[in-house]
């Protein structure tokens, strides 16, 4: 069993990264969304992966990939998107729920993969781009591309497909 305390330091960061005026709103092709994708590439490396961006024909952005060998040649894939709406109307959507937090718990299951590498399937972790609108469901969606851009290329199809979406916002907090 794997276990991970609920927030380490380095997911905060990340997290409080992705959300910073730095890569502020992360939309893709801007210099926000390229912030964006390079903190998250130096965090998955500071956990001990050796993650690929993989550039999304139309989107002027990339997901970020890595991949960790199992004992088979089948995978499971862990999936947060790390993209935003940006500024919209001069206000910033920072996308701290969405889906920023997610992409935190993708560093931690990737830290902890690392470390204790997986028997078995092996494991592709991506940070996707291009998940938000205009891009949602069309051909320059992050996850959309990847999975037509592997498909024949991995030796087995891809057979379980995790992704995450964190701490949706109420539209009435208590
Ligand atoms: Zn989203």
């Amino acid at each position: 069993m794997i276990r991970f305390s609920p927030m380490t330091t380095e997911m905060r960061k990340l997290v409080e990264e992705l959300c910073s005026p730095a890569c502020a709103g992360r939309k893709p092709g801007t210099k926000e969304g390229d912030a964006a994708r390079a903190a998250v590439v130096s965090a998955l490396r500071g956990a001990g992966l050796d993650p690929h961006e993989q550039p999304v024909p139309g989107l002027r952005g990339a997901n970020v990939v890595a991949i960790l060998p199992g004992d088979v040649e089948r995978y499971v894939l862990v999936g947060a998107h790390f993209d935003h709406l940006g500024k919209l109307g001069g206000q910033v959507y920072w996308g701290a729920d969405d889906n920023a937090a997610a992409v935190g718990i993708l560093l931690e299951v990737s830290r902890a993969l690392a470390a204790k590498r997986p028997t078995g399937r092996g494991v592709i972790l991506a940070a996707f781009d291009g998940e938000e609108p205009p891009h949602f469901t069309q051909n320059t969606m992050g996850s959309i591309f990847f999975a037509c851009d592997q498909a024949g290329a991995l030796p087995e199809p891809l057979r379980d497909h995790a992704s995450m979406l964190v701490g949706m916002l109420e539209s009435k907090l208590a």
